[in-house]
Parts: C-alpha cells; sequence; structure tokens
C-alpha cells in the first residue's frame, strides 16, 4: 500500500511557483501580492491563514493583511472586498471562510472580482470549470488532481466516486474528474446505499467532513483513496474521514491526514495567485506555455479549452 504524500506533491508545486514568481518579478518587477480577509477568532481559520502566508512567504508572494473582528459589519467586508478589487497592487484575494454567522459567505464571494478570486470560487471561475474553460481552480479540488497525476493515476474510464457535494470541494472535484474522463458518481447524505457506491470506485474521493465514515469494507481492493476531510477527534488527533487502519488492508495507495490533500490545497493558493498576477501584469501567453499552470490541453476532451491559457 502506497501513501500519496501531498507534502512532497505541494513542494513540487511550490518550487515551481517560487520559480514563476522570481521570473514575472525580473521580467515586470511586480511582485505577486495576495491579499488576506480574516474574519473573527475560529481558531482552525487562524492557522490556515498563517500556513497559506508563510508558503506565500517561501515562495516570494507578498500578502497584506485584514483582519476584522468577529463583528465586522456588512458593509466593511463589502467595502474591503471592492477596495481591494481596485488595487491594481494586490492580484489575489483570499476571503478565509466560514465567515461568522450573520455574515452572507456568497455575497462576500460574489463580492470578489473574479480575476482576483486566488480560491477559485466565485460563480464566474465556477461556471468556466463548468464550460471546460477554467481559469481558477478552486485549491482542494487542484490538489486532488495533483496528487493523482503526480502518482500517474489512471483516471481515463475509471469509476470515480467522490462522497461529498459541496461548493468548496465535491462538485468542483467531480468536474475535474469528469474532465479527464473519469465516470463520476456522486454521493452526498440522501445516497441510499454509499457503500454500495464506493465499493465500485476505481479512485475514491472522500470530502464528508465525518471521521470514519469510509471503512475498509467500503473499498474495493486496489482502489486509490482521496481523503479530503479534516476533523479533529476528542483526543486532539487530527483524523480524515477515511477509516486509515481498515482502508490500509483493501486501498493500492491512499492520502494520509494530515500531510496528504492539506498541503496540496495551500500550494495551489499559490500557484492561483501566481497566475492571477501574471494574467494581470503580462499580455496573454501561449497555450501550454511554461507558465501556464493547468494541464496541457487535452486532444480528446470534447470541451472547449476557451481560455486555458492565457
Ligand atoms: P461540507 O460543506 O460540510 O460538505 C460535506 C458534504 O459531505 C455534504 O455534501 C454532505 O452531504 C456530505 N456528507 C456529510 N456526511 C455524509 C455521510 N455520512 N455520507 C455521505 N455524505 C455525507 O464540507 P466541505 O467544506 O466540503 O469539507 C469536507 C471535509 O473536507 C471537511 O472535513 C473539511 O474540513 C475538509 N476540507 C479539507 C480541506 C483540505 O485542504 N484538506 C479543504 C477543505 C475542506 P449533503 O450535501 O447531503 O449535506
Amino acid at each position: 500500500m502506497q501513501i500519496l504524500d501531498g507534502k512532497a506533491v505541494a513542494a513540487k508545486v511550490l518550487a515551481a511557483v517560487k520559480a514563476g514568481v522570481a521570473d514575472l518579478v525580473g521580467r515586470t518587477g511586480v511582485t505577486p501580492t495576495l491579499a488576506v480577509i480574516l474574519v473573527g477568532d475560529f481558531a482552525p481559520s487562524k492557522i490556515y491563514v498563517r500556513n497559506k502566508k508563510k508558503a506565500a512567504a517561501e515562495v516570494g508572494i507578498a500578502s497584506r493583511d485584514f483582519l476584522y473582528p468577529e463583528g465586522c459589519s456588512r458593509e466593511t467586508l463589502l467595502e474591503t472586498i471592492a477596495a481591494i478589487n481596485r488595487d491594481p497592487a494586490v492580484h489575489g484575494i483570499l476571503l478565509q471562510l466560514p465567515l461568522p454567522a450573520g455574515l452572507d459567505e456568497d455575497e462576500a464571494v460574489t463580492a470578489i472580482a473574479p480575476e482576483k478570486d486566488a480560491d477559485g470560487l466565485h460563480p464566474m471561475n465556477l461556471g468556466r470549470l463548468l464550460a471546460g474553460a477554467p481559469v481558477m481552480v478552486p485549491c482542494t479540488p487542484a490538489g486532488c488532481l495533483e496528487i493523482l497525476d503526480h502518482y500517474g493515476v489512471e483516471l481515463k474510464g475509471a469509476e470515480a466516486v467522490v462522497v461529498g457535494r459541496s461548493r468548496l470541494v465535491g462538485k468542483p472535484l467531480a468536474q475535474l474528474l469528469l474532465a479527464r474522463h473519469a465516470t463520476v458518481t456522486m454521493c452526498h447524505t440522501r445516497t441510499r446505499d454509499l457503500a454500495a457506491h464506493c465499493r465500485r470506485a476505481d479512485v475514491l474521493c472522500v470530502a464528508a467532513g465525518r471521521a470514519g465514515v469510509i471503512t475498509g469494507d467500503m473499498i474495493k481492493e486496489g482502489a486509490v483513496i482521496i481523503d479530503v476531510g479534516i476533523n479533529r477527534l476528542d483526543s486532539g488527533k487530527l483524523v480524515g474521514d477515511v477509516d486509515f487502519a481498515s482502508a490500509s488492508q483493501k486501498a493500492r495507495a491512499i492520502t494520509p491526514v494530515p500531510g496528504g490533500v492539506g498541503p496540496t490545497t495551500v500550494a495551489m493558493l499559490m500557484r492561483n495567485t501566481l497566475l492571477a498576477a501574471q494574467r494581470q501584469t503580462t499580455p496573454p501567453l501561449p497555450a501550454g506555455g511554461p507558465e501556464n499552470p493547468l494541464p496541457p490541453g487535452d486532444p480528446e476532451n470534447p470541451l472547449p479549452t476557451g481560455e486555458r491559457a492565457g
């Protein structure tokens, strides 16, 4: 059984981003800059933001903090986003979710200029993904694909099952797998027989946010498992959604938690920020150019490639 090492995959992506940042700075003098908006005191969000800022510093991306207390008003948040949208010195925006109760996440995400939407969650960017012409791909699903590609997992024709249908993970991940010619099944809380669907999966991606929702008996012999879940047990231990011990008996390969999808999510945010800076600074690049972070066009892909590269 192989461990799919998300840290190694993230390190490879970050090295490429670092080179891209150096190239952009060298050619244009522009330093890619990420605005980080954090509202409230939710402890996990603070940790995620700290990790993202650390990664940014490592690759040469500048970050600017916009920190607000729990009671931040809707007007303040929207005015902040509007001001950053107008600021040509900021290329990407990270709006750390979840927002405190009382603030409308959909409204805030939609207020972000699509070209600065480093998380890829703006309806315009999600629509582009659906249309087969992605620009900013949501970071966690993009990280899952990066892991699968790094380890050479065949997706074409594979039975892929995605557990979870959130806008953040499940839905965009299913789209990415579909665009790579997997046969995709999506499962959720109303799915009648979750185990039966999972047992058919060659590639099983789990983003339910429920520790141990997938156990070894639900896994096909030789399957590849991407465990997106992050759950903290009462003991303080971090675990995924997949019961690692029993899953390891059946799976061919599995991402650990921590050290699997999490690090790649951060790396993809850096990649999106660089892409945003490149697109706002330089003329469009030719398809497949060295700075195009998206996979090369697939001649078999029936979907339009549109603006893939530039
Ligand atoms: P979410 O918005 O709560 O969505 C969870 C999805 O899972 C929902 O679609 C839900 O179905 C489904 N689900 C929940 N329990 C289920 C069950 N017992 N059987 C089948 N489906 C079930 O969560 P999310 O934002 O997508 O995040 C999912 C997990 O990934 C969380 O643990 C989160 O912390 C983690 N995460 C990790 C990263 C990373 O970088 N590694 C990034 C983002 C999220 P319904 O739609 O029917 O309710």
